[in-house]
């Protein structure tokens, strides 16, 4: 029997993943989820449009991964833990196929990231996924964009640029080894929400951004919010291995200041808990790096090792 749109939402989306709290899941009008006492809801959406966000042919599994990463990764910077999500989903055609491997890999993430898809919509159209996250996070701790202070120490997570050389695996002609290509279309598919590192930094961080656009643009905004600026040491940025290999130095350093992609966070810490922050890194508890400080002066800028302003070229957005 060919699949509607009941049938198909029965069969694909109706239990994926868990989550304590859910009174009422998919199949009613709405979902009923019950808010712990004491936390606050941290609500976010993104949606991915293919042919814009990802490729036309990229494949089902991998798609339903980033749809849910990249949603993640917000709840991340602001120190929430992941709870349910609904799923609107625009689909050409009921290709069983697709539904199916997209809804195994949806499956597989929601139980990894201990979160429940609680209810959606089903419609045809151009292939377009959206997602709405939900998390908790304790009444007035969240990390918001905001809180940031001048002198306040900027910190990112992890390593910067593997997002935005991603992009190279969809150029034509691209000769990177399988090796890279692996890896960078691993970061592009599955970049990893910082979700840990987001609640350790709650009571520490002043203020925190998850850097989807590039991290000059993302830093931007949290120096906005506080009505400051920033300066970032060129020399402090840790730049993803394997990019060496995608592209020479200057290449690989606009691809970490303002290619974007990356889903790393970007927090700035207040001098004195700067001590308990380091200690936290050197613990192993989690990767950063120090890369500069917020200022009273407007303006986000780079510097290099003479203090001198480099100006960063802008990469502008790209289609595929
Ligand atoms: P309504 O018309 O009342 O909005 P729908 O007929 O669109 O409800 O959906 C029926 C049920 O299936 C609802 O509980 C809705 O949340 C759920 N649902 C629809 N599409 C999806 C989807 N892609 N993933 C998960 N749940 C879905
Ligand atoms: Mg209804």
């Amino acid at each position: 029997m060919p699949l509607n749109e009941f049938s198909l939402i029965r069969e694909y989306f109706s239990a994926l993943g868990e989550s304590p709290g859910v009174a009422l899941g998919v199949g009613d009008d709405c979902a009923l989820l019950e808010v712990a006492a004491g936390q606050q809801l941290a609500v976010t959406v993104d949606t991915l449009v293919a042919g814009v966000h990802f490729p036309l042919n990229a494949a089902a599994g991998d798609v339903a991964c980033r749809a849910l990463r990249v949603n993640l990764s917000d709840l991340a910077a602001m120190g929430a833990k992941p709870r349910w999500f609904t799923l609107a989903l625009t689909l050409p055609e009921a290709d069983e196929n697709w539904l199916a491997a997209f809804s195994a890999a949806l499956a597989e993430e929601a139980r990894t990231f201990h979160c429940a898809l609680v209810g959606g919509d089903t419609t045809a159209g151009p292939l377009t996924i959206s997602i709405q996250m939900m998390g908790e996070v304790p009444s007035g701790q969240a990390l918001t964009r905001s809180g940031a202070h001048a002198g306040d120490w900027i910190y990112v997570t992890g390593s910067l640029g593997e997002g935005a050389a991603a992009l190279q695996l969809f150029t034509p002609g691209c000769e990177l080894s399988g090796v890279v290509r692996e890896n960078l279309a691993q970061r592009f598919y599955r970049p990893r929400p910082r979700l840990a590192e987001g609640l350790k930094l709650r009571g520490y961080a002043s203020a925190a951004v998850d850097i989807s656009d590039g991290l000059l643009a993302d830093l931007g905004h949290i120096a906005e919010s506080s009505g400051l600026g920033a300066e970032v040491q060129l020399a402090q940025l840790p730049l993803a291995p394997w990019l060496e290999e995608v592209g020479p130095l200057e290449q690989a350093q606009v691809w970490a200041l303002s290619g974007g992609d990356d889903y790393e966070l970007c927090f700035t810490v207040p001098a004195e808990q700067r001590q308990a922050v380091d200690a936290m890194i050197a613990a192993d508890d989690f990767s950063a790096t120090c890369i500069g400080r917020m200022t009273a002066a407007p303006g986000v800028y780079c510097l290099d090792a003479d203090g001198i302003r480099v100006t960063i070229p802008e990469t502008g957005y790209q289609h595929f």
